[in-house]
């Protein structure tokens, strides 16, 4: 599947848009959440950066191995196992498949098993689950996953923290479905799907 070179520029196009958008991630999560997602999630990408650059990994898959690594010990939060589990579970599958929507399906998997949220609940799995079905029809773009992102605005929050807020929650866009977003753009951008 993907070669170490090809993910490290996938991963790090993604660190760039994190921490280029991190005072907005964490705006957004202090309307429906605890204002903290920008902030957790550069810390996780500061880590990953350090870790990816003292590593020399011979397959994507490694690349990914590091990086889920970095993300779980310092992301914190939901988030943190979330990201820790979908990398992880994207690099056991990139070993075995050689196209990239079984990969990806892995780490939605991986996420799903973990938090426990299916699509309508207002959280990444609501980016997630749909960059799969397109990638599987060979249609992935950048405006279909900016789509997805722009449909959790209208959604209610039935899982994390933003559950609290019950239908206060509608109106804004999930913070986490933002990030992943960010991820699925990166790969598009990279020319990598
Ligand atoms: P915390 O809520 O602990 O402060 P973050 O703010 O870093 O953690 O992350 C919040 C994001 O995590 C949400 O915007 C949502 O996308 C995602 N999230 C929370 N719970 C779940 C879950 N059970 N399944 C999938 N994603 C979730
Ligand atoms: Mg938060
Ligand atoms: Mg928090």
């Amino acid at each position: 599947m993907l070669t170490a070179e090809q993910t490290n520029r996938w991963l790090e196009r993604f660190a760039e848009k994190i921490e280029a958008n991190k005072d907005y991630l964490s705006e957004l999560d202090g309307i429906i959440g605890d204002g903290d997602h920008g902030n957790n999630m550069a810390r996780g990408i500061e880590e990953m950066r350090k870790k990816l650059q003292a590593a020399d990994p011979a397959s994507g898959s490694e690349v990914l191995k590091n990086a889920s690594a970095a993300l779980l010990s310092k992301i914190g939060g939901a988030a943190g196992p979330l990201y820790g589990t979908a990398l992880l579970e994207m690099s056991k599958q990139m070993t075995e498949a050689d196209d990239l929507s079984a990969v990806v399906k892995a780490g939605l998997d991986g996420v799903q098993k973990r938090g426990k949220a299916e699509e309508g609940e207002k959280t990444m799995i609501d980016v997630f689950a749909p960059v799969y079905r397109e990638l599987e029809s060979g249609n992935l773009t950048v405006e279909a996953v900016e789509a997805a992102v722009e449909s959790t605005r209208e959604l209610k929050a039935t899982k994390g923290r933003a559950s609290y807020l019950g239908e206060r929650s509608i109106g804004e866009l999930d913070p986490g479905a933002v990030s992943i977003g960010y991820l699925f753009i990166s790969l598009i951008e990279e020319g990598l799907t």
